[in-house]
């Protein structure tokens, strides 16, 4: 570890930014630790934002820190700033309130923005939401307050998020989506129409293979909205769910490689001395795959911030774990672990759909590479979930069909 005093800079106080500047704190308690963010918060949880958007939670529930937590570390969290450059061969960090922030070490913690719907009419109308941030979700819940229809577009995981939220608040709902089912990158037509059959039960009206063309106001407010395929649905509201842009560019004119995301190793660093990247943001090598992607989830994140700290703080562990996400799914959960994607020729995929609980359904989807389970995608009960969490974790093999085949009914 470092005896002499470093300065850290970190920016994005998400969980990953945020854990990062605790264990830095943690393990050098003289070192200066900068954490900037645009936002106007300390720490809060985002997962627990559908839970506030659903009339299920309230606000304070879903703040993790305070500025108290930050006062007590001496950490000097800078909210509302922006930062807009990084110079690499100086070391200093440049943002948009005119301070320059030097470090030692730097982590990029900056997660991704949601995209916007750029179609026609958007620019003249008001109540087209995104929903990533605290602001958001309350500008949705005054809307909310005051609409009775909604459309949610997108197949994307935000989209059903908005989705459940304006129908647990009893709005009439459509749920509006270019693919033929939803998450069609890890799904099949069955997962599809299970998920369908949960959305229906609760009043959802589901329309798929279709999207928003143009968005048509009456005095600054949808008034409704024009398919592609010729459809007018009548709308207070539009929730949009059409993924992230991860925030990279900050790094223009750096050398630190960027891909899809910030392209960093095992050690999460950058191929640019002092440069390190976590969370959402770091493509980072995953070692239970043997290549580098993206993976935007809250455990993720944390474990990220955790590694990357201890490595800026001159440590040398690598980030090795098998990713999770979970979440509710109307009344059910969704469950994803590891590498669950439908269009990579390496992988196996076997799939079962049985009756459940509440008039729902189970649905198991299995990603094995080379006789090893690799992915896992559960929608319905969680039972079994952390033995197959362990499964992949262990890279048992599965010789056999029949083997493959036992894992579908693993509780
Ligand atoms: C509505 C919603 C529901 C979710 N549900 C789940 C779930 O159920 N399970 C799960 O595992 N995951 C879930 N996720 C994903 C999870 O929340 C993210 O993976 C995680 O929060 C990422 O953390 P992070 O620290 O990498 O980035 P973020 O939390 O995105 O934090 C990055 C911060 O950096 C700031 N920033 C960006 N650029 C700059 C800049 N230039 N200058 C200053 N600040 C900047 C951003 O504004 C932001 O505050 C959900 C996400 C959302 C939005």
């Amino acid at each position: 570890m470092a005896t002499h005093e470093r300065k850290y800079v970190i920016i994005g106080n998400g969980v990953a930014g945020t854990t990062a500047a605790e264990v830095l704190r943690k393990n050098d308690p003289n070192c200066s630790v900068h954490l900037i963010t645009n936002e106007p918060y300390p720490l809060y949880n985002r997962v627990s934002l559908p839970r506030f958007l659903q009339g299920k939670l309230q606000e304070q529930k879903v703040m993790i820190r305070d500025f108290a937590w930050h006062e007590q570390r001496n950490i000097q969290l800078v909210t509302e700033t922006l930062v807009t450059s990084i110079n690499t061969d100086e070391r200093v960090v440049v943002a948009d309130n005119g301070q320059h922030y030097p470090y030692d070490a730097l982590l990029v913690a900056t997660g991704g923005w949601a995209n916007p719907l750029r179609v026609p009419g958007t620019q003249e109308t008001q109540h087209i939401y995104n929903f990533v941030t605290l602001d958001d979700t309350k500008t949705i819940i005054a809307r909310i307050l005051e609409s009775r229809t909604a459309l949610a577009f997108g197949g994307s995981f935000i989209s059903y998020e908005l989705c459940d939220g304006f129908a647990m608040r009893k709005l009439d709902t459509i749920w509006l989506m270019r693919g033929p089912y939803w998450l069609r990158n890890a799904l099949d037509p069955d997962g599809g129409e299970v998920v369908d059959n949960i959305a229906k039960k609760f009043g959802v009206e589901v329309i798929h293979g279709d999207e928003i063309e143009a968005v048509i106001p009456r005095d600054g407010v949808p008034s409704y909205v024009k398919t592609k395929k010729g459809r007018q649905i009548q709308t207070d509201m539009i929730g949009v769910g059409l993924g992230i842009s991860l925030n990279t560019k900050i790094l223009a004119g750096t050398a630190v490689e960027v891909h899809k995301g910030i392209v960093v190793n095992e050690y999460l660093e950058t191929n640019v001395p002092g440069v390190y990247a976590a969370g959402d943001i770091a493509e980072f090598f995953d070692r239970t795959i043997n290549r580098h992607h993206t993976m935007g989830t809250w455990d993720n994140a944390l474990a990220h911030g955790k590694i990357a700290a201890i490595n800026m703080a001159g440590g040398r562990e690598p980030y090795i774990d098998v990713p999770t996400y979970t979440s509710p799914l109307f009344d059910v959960n969704i469950a994803v672990v590891g590498s669950a994607e439908s269009g990579n020729p390496e992988l196996e995929i076997i799939a079962r759909r049985e009756p459940g609980e509440k008039g729902n359904e189970n649905y198991r989807r299995l990603f094995f590479r080379d006789n090893k389970l690799v992915g896992v995608l559960m929608i319905g009960s969680p039972k079994g979930r952390k033995k197959l969490v362990d499964l992949v974790k262990d890279q048992h093999v599965f010789a056999t069909p029949a083997e493959r085949e036992a894992v579908l009914t693993l509780r």
